[in-house]
């Protein structure tokens, strides 16, 4: 018999692509644009899941 648990985490990160500053370089020089990542809010919600799985040991 295997036993299975599932464990998900919720957490608030700050944007890598814009570094929390909402706004992103656009291609026109001394303009920004929107963070399409963050969609401008500078912060980012990030859900990790993890499965584990314990079942017996058999041998060979
Ligand atoms: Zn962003």
């Amino acid at each position: 018999m295997s036993k299975t648990r599932n464990y998900k985490f919720d957490k608030i990160e700050i944007c890598r692509n814009c570094l929390g500053m909402g706004v992103v370089d656009s291609l026109l020089p001394f303009t920004t644009k929107q963070c399409p990542v963050c969609e401008g809010s500078g912060r980012v919600d990030k859900t990790t899941e993890i499965t584990i799985t314990v079942e017996p040991h058999r041998e060979g």
